[in-house]
């Protein structure tokens, strides 16, 4: 029992190489369960035994934050996935600026390999047995080719992900012409116009969702608002099914401000971004301690005198100013306008 157990603790990691890859061989999830980390805690084994032991530990890969960053590799690393260790490749290939190749992709085995026939640089993942991950079994890390400016792995989606990560919102500004120079600005790639628009498609779809199933949910919404926050005014004004405008002044915002501040109220409107070019109307009180106190506001397709009219009707009615104003104070584009 002894010997077993001290043959076994001591027992080397099987040799894995590339050789692993032959049919021939056997898969390393075939060889034995070596990814985990085994800790040996038996009380009566001597300090010689514990010397002659070794604690394995593994390396989980993790993703890159910041796109300056070159995804880190070793021999033994774990991945979820053969998807992320698959994405991981691509990260390292678009990165460096190298063209990297999938000789073999299967659920069990991946094998990537630089495009450059001459460059040694590898990486050879399997799937681990009982984990149901990957493993990096082989690595050789140096790249002797040399840069490249044009990537098949720069598809549209890299692209678009790419953007979505390091502009967020803002990328949803970025025309197809902006992609493609900031693709090769920032990335050293040249990607085509072709590719660019598609880009731009992603990033749109990714911040604003398919327009029209979330267009059917705006009912939803309006009828939401007035279950949960009774005495709100919501007006929806679809005329044809064809979204106009909408406008909102929560009960409890209503509340607090006839209760606390003052009768002064700014009113703006600003174009909001996406692909729609609507725009948006707000009124703004200022509250006991000269805070900006937002009230009530509409999205309009257009900003126009008719749309102001409905918007500034609805606040009177809302904020109960009498129709004359007395006592009141508007302004706009913080210009007093009228008392
Ligand atoms: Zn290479």
């Amino acid at each position: 029992m002894r010997g077993s157990s001290e043959r076994h603790n001591t027992e080397q990691v099987p040799n894995r190489s590339e050789d692993l890859d032959e049919p021939s061989t056997p898969l390393p999830d075939e060889i034995g369960d070596d990814s985990e980390v085994s800790v040996y805690t038996s009380s009566d084994d001597s300090e010689a035994d514990r010397g002659r032991r070794r604690r394995k530990t593994t390396v989980t890969y993790r993703p890159t934050k910041q796109q300056s960053d070159i995804p880190y590799f070793e021999s033994g690393m774990i991945f979820k996935s053969a998807k992320e260790f698959k994405n991981a490749v691509v990260d390292h290939s678009l990165k460096v600026h190298r063209e990297v190749e999938f000789a073999k992709n299967d659920k069990t085995r991946v094998r990537a390999k630089c495009a450059d026939a001459s460059c040694k640089w590898l990486a050879y993942a399997s799937r681990t047995k009982d984990m149901d991950q990957f493993e990096l079994v082989t690595y050789k890390p140096d790249h002797t080719c040399y840069r490249k400016f044009t990537n098949s792995r720069a598809n549209y989606k890299v692209i678009a992900d790419y953007f979505i990560k390091t502009r967020r919102d803002s990328a949803l500004s970025m025309k197809a012409k902006e992609i493609k120079l900031h693709a090769k600005q920032e990335m050293g790639i040249e990607i085509t116009p072709t590719q660019s628009k598609n880009a731009r498609s992603k990033i749109v779809k990714h911040f604003l969702g398919d327009y029209d199933s979330e267009f059917i949910r705006i009912w939803d919404f309006v009828k939401e608002v007035r279950v949960s926050n009774p005495g709100s005014t919501v007006v929806l004004d679809c005329p044809d099914n064809q979204f106009k405008r909408m406008y909102i002044c929560y009960d409890a915002v209503k509340k607090g401000f006839i209760a606390g501040c003052r009768h002064t109220l700014g009113v703006d409107g600003c174009f909001l971004k996406g692909p729609f070019k609507q725009q948006l109307l707000s009124a703004v009180g200022r509250d006991g301690n000269d805070q900006m106190y937002p009230v009530a506001w509409a999205v309009v397709d257009v900003e126009n005198h008719s749309n102001w009219l409905w918007f500034m009707d609805l606040v009177k009615k809302d904020l109960e100013i009498a129709d004359d104003g007395a006592g009141w104070t508007l302004q706009s584009d913080q210009h007093p306008v009228s008392v």
